[in-house]
């Protein structure tokens, strides 16, 4: 089986502004490159898992959401970093229900499933406290950071 860490997006890979992140300007990364780079050679797949509910809301589009998420890949690939892969959930429950939001599971689930994870092996790191839940949910060891902290800090705290 593989192991993966599960990154949450914004306030751990990129700036938390206290707003949507949806325009290339304000999606600034945070200090992840050299950390990220390190849980790979430990031999981490790496898997970002986000709440988009913006796109619920009517705020930005998939096509935004995706265009980003190209820039990210394309980033960190520069500096040889392989993202396995991006999820998020585009849902708000104000507009619709569903089991991905986190702190729901469902993408943790999926990813799990689609990569054969173990999870008693893999972590989440994010800065919320939804984070944590879903990662719990999802049995996989959970790590909270401030937003926008390096994630230099995380290494000594992971297998
Ligand atoms: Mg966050
Ligand atoms: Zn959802």
């Amino acid at each position: 089986m593989n192991k993966a860490i599960f990154l949450d997006r914004d306030g751990v890979i990129n700036k938390e502004r206290g707003d949507y992140n949806y325009h290339l300007e304000d999606f600034v990364l945070n200090d992840i490159a050299e950390p990220l780079l390190e849980f790979q050679k430990r031999g981490y797949l790496l898997i970002v898992i986000s709440n988009q509910s913006g796109i619920s809301k009517g705020i930005y589009t998939h096509e935004q959401v995706d265009y980003l998420h190209l820039h990210l890949e394309r980033v960190l690939k520069n500096k040889g970093i392989t993202l396995t892969e991006i999820y998020y959930c585009p849902h708000h429950p104000d507009v619709t229900n569903c089991l991905c939001r986190k702190p729901d599971s469902l993408m943790l689930e999926k990813a799990m499933a689609r990569f054969n994870i173990d999870p008693a092996a893999s972590y989440f790191i994010g800065d919320a406290l939804r984070d944590e839940a879903a990662g719990k949910k999802a049995g996989v060891k959970t790590i909270l950071i401030e937003p926008n902290s390096s994630l230099m800090k995380v290494l000594a705290l992971v297998a």
